[in-house]
């Protein structure tokens, strides 16, 4: 950790979270609203993310709907899913209907994460305690005794330095953590999956395919949904570092690809894929960094494990993260206690759960997308009808929405102290 050189200014505060995704967010308001002082310094100045993850499951619903923004968030534009399902040709080998689950959270959503993420802030924004510090990247870590005390962190619009004072410093600022490397924690990076995915939508008016679809596509799959606001999002599984070769193959032989895959939406697909500008490559990797916390310093969501997009947990588990976290603050804060020891509850909490998601999609990624032949999919095809139809399938159903252990808000903590809605009375 380097000690600041020269600053321009300082601020106070309780905690500085790095990152205003959905783990930084959701952490911001439960602290806010809890009356703990938070700065939320944030690289962009703009939410838009369009290829970043937008299916929430049940789990995530949920929390969002505790801390106040999921109606609010819907609001802005989103779809509702019935479910996962996996295909191969006209053959439905998975049914993963998440209208078993109990309501009102007996749906997948697809929600921009703009819009959860303006919601989120919105709702920080009414909060005194709170500094958002839009267009900052965090520039170095400042320590006293071995023990994180903040951040510098420097703005890129006016050349700002800003010397943030905390008592612990959440890193949430996603797989790629600038914090984590500043603080020397190595990211524990393993590239268990063989494949990457290339994303895009197209328009789609009036068609829909009402669950998120994977079609298997020879030794790749393609994943289709529908997305707000009447388009397709579309991801196509390559081989690991695979793109390139895809890429010299050209627009015509890859649209041709997905349209073999889709047959329905092959029209759209001719009429909206021409050219490779508007496709994104995602890296695929799982990465679950050596510790989490430090005397000081909190690592939560990507920054602390990275998952495949297989079964869509990222979200889910970085809010779960968020509401785990929360009470742990609120506890080292009445304590005056900041240590490593007293943050300990939350990684012990957490990092078993990420580490069952990472278990969960490697045994996914070989299930469904492995080795063909007739023994893979007669297995596919029992699994299918384990999921579908049984009571094992209802708690399979569970544990993908609600992730391997639920994570509740713990909002009698709320309305403590300063935790005054700004013009309340
Ligand atoms: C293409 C794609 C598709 C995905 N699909 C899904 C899906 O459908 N469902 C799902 O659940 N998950 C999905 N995921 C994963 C999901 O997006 C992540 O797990 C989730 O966003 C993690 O949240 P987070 O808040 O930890 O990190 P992030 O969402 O990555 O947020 C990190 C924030 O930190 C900011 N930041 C980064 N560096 C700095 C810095 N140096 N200083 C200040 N700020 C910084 C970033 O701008 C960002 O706002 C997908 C991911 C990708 C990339």
């Amino acid at each position: 950790m380097g000690r600041p050189l020269r600053h321009t200014a300082t601020l106070h505060t309780d905690v500085l979270v790095v990152g205003a995704g959905p783990a930084g967010l959701a952490l911001t308001l439960m602290l806010l609203r809890s009356g703990v002082r938070v700065a939320l310094a944030e690289r962009s100045t703009s939410f838009r993310r369009d290829f970043h993850g937008e299916i929430l499951q049940p789990g995530g619903q949920r929390i969002l709907d505790r801390v106040g923004v999921l109606d609010g968030a819907v609001r802005r534009g989103a779809r509702e899913l019935a479910g996962f399902q996996v295909r191969s040709g006209d053959r439905v080998l998975l049914d993963i209907d998440y209208r078993r689950l109990p309501g009102p959270y007996d749906k997948l959503l697809a929600l921009p994460q703009a819009h959860l993420l303006e919601e989120l802030l919105d709702a920080c924004g009414r909060y005194p305690g709170f500094e958002y510090l839009p267009g900052h990247r965090i520039g170095s870590l400042s320590e006293h005794d071995g023990r994180c005390t903040g951040a510098v962190v420097n703005s890129s619009l006016g050349a700002r330095r800003l010397w943030v004072r905390a008592h612990t410093v959440v890193a949430a600022d996603g797989r790629f953590s600038k914090t984590r490397s500043l603080a020397g924690i190595g990211a524990g990076r393993s590239d268990l999956f063989d494949q990457d995915v290339v994303w895009f939508t197209v328009p789609a008016h009036g068609r829909s395919t009402g669950r998120v679809r994977v079609h298997r596509a020879g030794a790749s799959a393609v994943l289709v949904h529908d997305t707000h606001p009447d388009r397709l999002r579309i991801g196509w599984t390559l081989p690991h570092r695979g793109w390139q070769r895809a890429a010299e193959r050209g627009i015509d032989a890859i649209r041709d690809e997905l349209a073999a895959a889709l047959p329905e939406f092959a029209d759209l697909l001719h009429e909206h894929l021409t050219s490779l500008a508007g496709l994104a490559l995602l890296d695929v990797f799982a990465a679950t960094a050596e510790t989490w916390v430090r005397d000081g310093l909190v690592l939560i969501g990507d920054a602390a494990h990275t998952h495949g997009p297989l079964g869509a947990q990222g979200i889910n588990l970085a809010l779960q993260d968020a509401a785990a976290l929360h009470p742990v603050l609120v506890d080292a804060l009445d304590a005056g206690d900041f240590s490593r020891r007293r943050l300990a509850p939350f990684e012990a909490a957490r990092r078993p759960a990420a580490e069952a998601v990472t278990r969960m999609q490697r045994l996914q990624a070989k299930a469904f997308f492995g080795a063909g032949g007739a023994v893979g999919e007669f297995l596919r095809a029992r699994a299918a009808g384990v999921v579908t139809r049984t009571p094992i399938g209802a708690r399979i159903t569970s544990r993908v929405a609600y992730g391997p252990s639920a994570v509740d808000v713990r909002d009698e903590l709320f309305g403590r102290g300063a935790a005054v809605e700004r013009g309340a009375a």
